[in-house]
């Protein structure tokens, strides 16, 4: 019993029993403790600096020199008094994750004097060693100079790590050629692109409508593992889930772990996270237990989007952090188990106006309907006509495992809106256009506020099943992997939102200009785009393989991997989309194109290498030492004269497992030089395809079917993976 695996549950019993516990505060007393806020901002600020920073927040206003030297001042003073010795611009470069580079307020001066500043230039531009982050190429074409930029929209805030305390400024990472190289830049583009035609649409219907900003509720997923465990598992330590381990027998099918009782532990670790989090203002609402075992997810009270976003990024970076304090290591892939259920990212999204106003909440009086109408259904067209580019947006390796998977929504972006709305669609659908009128009592009148409880009801059950659902007064876009980056959907469908309504209102324009009433032409072209877009629209089971038969029909594209999902970055629509809005030129697509090609390569890369390390120094190995035990038991048997009765059951084992052994032995030979052959490609689109359809599909599920058949028959005191039955039940 001297293997990792046992020393891991040795451990594992004994730190169950000792997880300490923090004393509760009321989160009112802590939350936005380690943030720069507008507040904050107030007291420490000259009125000058204030407005300064406030313009600049409010109306993108530029800061100027002594303006940033002044701000930079009050927010060393700020950080100062918190006990702050670093800060660092942070940013979000095309890894996913978020990045720093720390540098003092402690410098010396020319005459020799040591002293702490902090300089309005340090605070709004940085220098990063840009090269080791991906830029597709972008780099190298241009510049090879990368810089930081301050984002005034997103407050400072102090990371605590360990004693340590440093100032983030939340920043933007482009070339010095101006091309982004973040996921930043262009989330903060697609935003001023949606506010303008959002707001043009507005004014239809309310001429104080003068700023639109999306708004972002995500709920994070995610599995805990205890770290010892974690640590005996190669697998999960490098590729972040499990490539082998065979199904344990007791599983999800009891359905007794969601909103069943947290684990003690795991409970300590959340309170503990959730106080870091609430310090550095993320709005943290709702935690719970998730279908599968050892899975939870946590939500926050939706934000504009932009906050939203670096909260979540920030989040996943907390919680990673805290976990190893209560010896545990949080998962964030999208699939860590097989057979059991991934985890996700539900994007819920909206549009808030500066009169205070839900775009997509049904109004109470016939003038606020046809304003959610509008957005309500020029979302469903925005989705409907760039359903491929959605569908890129949330493609990656490890979301390939959960959509289309059983128990995720499918590869086929549809939309599910309920009975009511549905009915209500039909209505104006089947309408004589020529019929509507002004008034339109039949139509704006629905009452459509007071359907909101049938609405809820609708969305609890069928809807889970959508991978972009009505939830009665926002969309929730389940299809993104819980550990994406939100800004990647998010600039996606900002972007499609903002063609959407500028199409929109062009077309309405059209018709009032040719004489119609102005509610009559919105009427008509709503009209015209539910008959676009109504193939879109579905009510059923999206696990089903029906419909997967009626999607087909229907031609909605299902596109079920990465490497050919993302060939919709490159199509001359997707070009003209993002150049006309100004979030990527065609360079900048491009470049982002590569990087998540390369991204998968890579990811693909790795676990085929853990796959075939695997096979070759844990599993063979461990199934070798069990034949020895059976081969020496049957010569002894053998030897004691008893009939070949006595050692039949033995002699089955012995060859069950020299079988698999070959087979294994043989496919992870074969992966190997389908890797090598793969690597030679220089077209990256190309290594993606092989790496996907040549590696991966064609060897990792065979190995892993016979390493799990051996799970079942070897020796257990010689198997050296921890099994799921440990990895999974926290105690
Ligand atoms: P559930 O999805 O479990 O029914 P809720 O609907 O209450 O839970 O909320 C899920 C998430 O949606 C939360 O993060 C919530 O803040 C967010 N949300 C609610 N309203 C909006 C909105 N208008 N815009 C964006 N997110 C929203
Ligand atoms: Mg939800």
């Amino acid at each position: 019993m001297s293997s990792l695996r046992f020393q891991a549950i040795n451990n594992l019993m004994q730190k169950a029993s000792d997880t300490g516990d923090h004393a509760s505060a009321r989160i009112t007393g802590i939350f936005n403790e380690n943030v720069f806020t507008l507040k904050t901002a107030r007291h420490y600020l000259s009125d000058e600096a204030f407005k300064s920073l406030l313009a600049s927040i409010q109306g993108g206003k530029k800061i100027d020199r002594t303006m940033g030297n002044n701000i930079a001042n009050g927010l060393r003073a700020w950080a100062e008094e918190k006990g702050v010795t670093h800060f660092t611009h942070w940013f979000q470069p095309l890894t996913g994750l978020s990045a720093e580079k720390h540098d003092s307020f402690f410098t010396i001066k020319g005459d020799g004097t040591p002293i702490e500043e902090f300089e309005g230039a340090a605070l709004i531009q940085q220098e990063p060693d840009a090269s080791s982050f991906p830029s597709g190429g972008l780099r190298a074409t241009f510049e090879a100079r990368g810089y930081t930029a301050w984002d005034p929209s997103s407050p400072p805030f102090i990371m605590e790590i360990g004693q340590g305390k440093t100032l983030c400024i939340p920043t933007i990472f482009v070339s010095y050629t101006g091309e982004s190289l973040d996921t930043k830049t262009p989330l903060l583009k697609a935003a001023v692109a949606l506010d303008k035609a959002a707001v043009d649409v507005c004014q239809y219907f309310d001429k104080n409508v003068t700023k639109v900003h999306a708004t972002l509720g995500w709920e994070q997923e995610y599995f805990l593992v205890d770290a010892g465990i974690a640590n005996a598992r190669p697998d999960i330590l490098l590729t972040g889930r499990t490539i082998f381990g065979h199904a344990p027998a007791k599983g999800q099918q009891l359905e007794d772990h969601y909103f069943g009782a947290i684990p003690e532990r795991v409970y300590a670790f959340m309170r503990d996270f959730e106080q870091e989090s609430y310090r550095l203002g993320i709005p943290l609402r709702t935690r719970h237990n998730e279908v599968a075992p050892a899975q939870f997810e946590c939500a926050p009270i939706y934000e504009e989007l932009n906050i939203a976003v670096d909260h979540n990024t920030l989040l996943m970076d907390v919680m990673t952090r805290i976990a190893k304090r209560h010896n545990l290591v949080v998962l964030l892939h999208e699939k860590p188990f097989a057979g059991i259920n991934g985890s996700g990212k539900h994007n819920n999204w909206s549009m808030s106006t500066n009169t205070g106003v839900n775009l997509l909440s049904p109004g109470k009086t016939p003038k606020t309907n046809l304003m959610f109408l509008t957005f309500f259904v020029n979302t469903i067209k925005a989705v409907h006509d760039y359903a491929e580019l959605i569908r890129a947006s949330i493609a990656s390796a490890g979301n390939d495992h959960r959509l289309g998977a059983n128990e995720a929504p499918p590869a086929i972006m549809s939309i599910f809106i309920g009975k009511f709305l549905t009915d209500v669609l039909h209505e104006i659908e089947t309408r004589v256009s020529s019929d509507f009128d002004e008034q339109d009592e039949a139509i704006l009148k629905l009452d459509i506020h007071r359907s909101i409880p049938e609405l809820m009801l609708d969305n609890t059950d069928r809807n889970r099943t959508s991978p972009f659902a009505f939830t009665g007064n926002k969309f929730e876009f389940r299809a993104v992997g819980s550990s994406a980056n939100c800004a990647i959907p998010m600039t996606t469908l900002n972007t499609v939102m903002a063609e959407t309504l500028r199409h929109f209102k062009q077309e309405v324009d059209a018709l009032i200009e040719k004489g119609e009433k102005k509610e009559v032409a919105i009427l008509q072209v709503i009209q015209k785009y539910i008959v676009d877009s109504k193939k879109v629209l579905f009510e059923g089971d999206g696990y089903s393989e029906e419909w997967e038969k009626e999607a087909a029909k229907r031609g909605l594209a299902n596109v079920k991997t990465t490497p050919l999902a993302l060939d919709a970055y490159s199509s001359d629509k997707a070009k003209k989309l993002f150049e006309e809005h100004k979030i990527y030129n065609h360079l900048e697509l491009e470049a982002r194109h590569e990087i998540m090609l390369e991204a998968y390569v890579k990811k693909v890369q790795i676990e085929a290498r853990v796959m075939g390390d695997l096979a070759t120094t844990h599993i063979i190995p461990a199934a070798v030492k069990y034949q020895n035990l059976l081969a020496e038991n049957i010569r002894g048997l053998k030897e004691a004269g008893l009939p070949e009765t006595a050692y039949a059951s033995q002699k089955t084992i012995l060859a069950q497992i020299s079988e698999h052994i070959r087979i294994i032995s043989e496919h992870v030979t074969h992966m190997i030089e389908a890797r090598k052959k793969a690597n030679d490609l220089t077209d990256t689109r190309e290594k993606a395809i092989a790496y996907c359809e040549e590696v991966k599909n064609k060897y990792f599920d065979k190995i892993r079917y016979h390493v799990d058949k051996l799970e079942l028959i070897v020796d257990d005191s010689v198997w050296l993976l921890p099994k799921y039955r440990e990895i999974l039940f926290l105690r």
